[in-house]
């Protein structure tokens, strides 16, 4: 495959831009992968270095960070979590950004991708000459019966957030329970209270946010009471009940409210 020429594959021939030697593809278009875009943009005029990101979500440079305050309310409009949207990325830096595209292969060999069109559907290769990785980490499912029923959601990205968020308003749950107490367990748990919901939350340890020291774990278990978040440290959830009308008790004999009318449960980050 030679710079700046096309790249044969089993559907088509993807041009390459005949502007720059070399070819930039970026796998994820949120922090990691649009920082890098923006970073390799600063330093590599367009003449030299084409930049293309694959996003397989609807949105680029959003605030993950932000989601518990779209779910809790305080942001109404999912758009104000977006840093920089495509048109940005286009008319600004030079960087292409195709939304909706997922990467399902890379042949390194070849230096290609190969990339599914989640809307229109069908699959391409688009060649590379550097490669980004930036596709973040997903919410670990705990291996229990059921943790893959409809209705527990995980959280990621800002989709993740706002189809957590047509679930609340499709069926109005009343309770919910989120399994794990770090950071975004404990911000989920805080913002599905400020929906109306009654919220339990599980965790394994001795206290929420193992990660902090018993006396200060303590403050925040007593902050999360204060804030009406009912706690139940020292229980591992067993299972989960998709359809059953009563949660399954946890280790330490607790049966926490299930997350909505019938589903169960939520996971480690909501
Ligand atoms: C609810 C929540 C609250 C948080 N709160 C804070 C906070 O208060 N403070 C803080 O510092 N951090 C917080 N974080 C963590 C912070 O958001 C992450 O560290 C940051 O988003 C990581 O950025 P990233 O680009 O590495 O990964 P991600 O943000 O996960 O982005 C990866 C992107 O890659 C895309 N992708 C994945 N696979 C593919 C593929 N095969 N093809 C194409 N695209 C793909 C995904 O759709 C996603 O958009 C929070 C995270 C969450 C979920």
């Amino acid at each position: 495959m030679g710079s700046g020429g096309g790249f044969v594959s089993d559907t088509r021939t993807v041009e390459r831009s005949m502007m720059a030697s070399t070819r930039l593809v970026v796998i994820g278009g949120d922090a990691a992968g649009m920082s890098a875009a923006s970073q390799a943009r600063r330093r590599r005029k367009s003449d030299e270095l084409e930049i293309v990101a694959f996003e397989r979500g609807r949105h680029t440079s959003y605030s993950a960070c932000g989601i518990p305050y779209l779910v809790g309310g305080v942001v109404s409009d999912p758009e104000e979590l977006v840093a920089r949207d495509p048109e940005t990325f286009r008319s600004r830096y030079a960087i292409n950004v195709h939304l909706r595209h997922e990467v399902v292969g890379i042949d390194a060999d070849r230096r290609a991708v190969r990339v599914a069109d989640l809307d229109a559907g069908g699959e391409r290769w688009e060649p590379f000459d550097e490669l980004v990785i930036a596709t973040g980490s997903v919410p670990v499912r705990p291996d229990l019966p059921g943790a893959d029923a409809a209705g527990i959601p995980g959280v990621q990205t800002l989709d993740d957030g706002m189809e957590l968020l047509r679930i609340l308003d499709a069926e109005q749950p009343r309770s919910a329970v989120v399994v794990g107490g770090g950071y975004i367990g404990l911000e989920m748990a805080e913002a599905l209270v400020m929906r109306g919901l009654e919220v339990s939350l599980v965790d394994a340890g001795p206290q929420p946010m193992a990660t902090l020291d018993p006396d200060m774990g303590a403050l925040v278990a007593d902050a999360l009471a204060g804030v009406g978040v009912t706690v139940h440290t020292g229980s591992v959830s067993s299972g989960t009940r998709a359809e059953a009308p009563r949660p399954l008790p946890t280790s330490s004999g607790a049966s926490p409210a299930p997350f909505g009318p019938t589903p169960s449960k939520g996971e480690g980050d909501a």
